[in-house]
């Protein structure tokens, strides 16, 4: 039986940033990931860090975040290949690190992203993800910003919780998916302004 799930290709991380030593996660990743999926997808797709990307034997996994994540977004009828997915900490942290320094370390590279691939709207997952795009914003958590619409350097975003809390907690997966088609919603909404 086929799998149901996709391994998205991986894109490679532009000169120079493949070897950022900016903060500490560069002593213990095994290699800056830049973000996967359709490089010119118009939806981007803002998770906190990556995961475990290959099995023990070196063979892609796909793991529990990114299944959850597919499986959401083929309930809200999200076609794998219109999103491109990328994080805030572009390595894969292993040990504990300084995470406000590691994050603030690592946004430009995701505001440089932006510039560079102009979605047309931008999904957050997780707390951490909300609060570092809104640092300033009281209560910027899932649970206060999901259901509205806002704007980061002049693109629409909202947010809903970390596939890995909808694991967790099954409870969540309705709300999941519903945040899922209010992301569907609003790219129509904002193609059909375009067009
Ligand atoms: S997490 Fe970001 S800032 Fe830190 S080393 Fe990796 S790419 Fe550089």
């Amino acid at each position: 039986m086929d799998h149901p799930y996709v391994i998205l290709p991986e894109e490679q991380a532009p000169d120079g940033i493949e070897h950022c030593e900016i903060c500490e996660l560069s002593r213990q990743r095994s290699r800056v990931i830049w973000g996967e999926g359709n490089p010119k997808a118009p939806l981007m797709m803002i998770l906190d860090n990556p995961g475990a990307r290959e099995d023990p034997a070196g063979n892609p996994f796909l793991c529990g975040t990114r299944e959850t994540l597919q499986f959401g977004m083929r309930e809200a009828g999200i076609d794998v290949h219109d999103i491109y997915v990328t994080y805030l900490l572009k390595c894969r942290p292993k040990r504990a690190y300084n995470k406000p320094e590691a994050r603030t370390a690592c946004l430009p590279h995701l505001q440089m992203q932006l510039l560079q691939k102009q979605p047309l709207v931008l999904f957050g997952f997780g707390n951490v993800v909300a609060e570092s795009i809104f640092p300033d914003k009281e209560n910027a958590s899932v649970k206060e910003l999901r259901g509205s619409w806002y704007e980061y350097q002049d693109t629409p975003i909202s947010f809903t919780y970390h596939p890995l809390a909808v694991r967790r907690r099954p409870n969540l997966l309705r709300f999941f998916v519903e945040d899922l088609k209010a992301l569907k919603a609003k790219w129509e909404e904002v193609r059909q302004v375009g067009i």
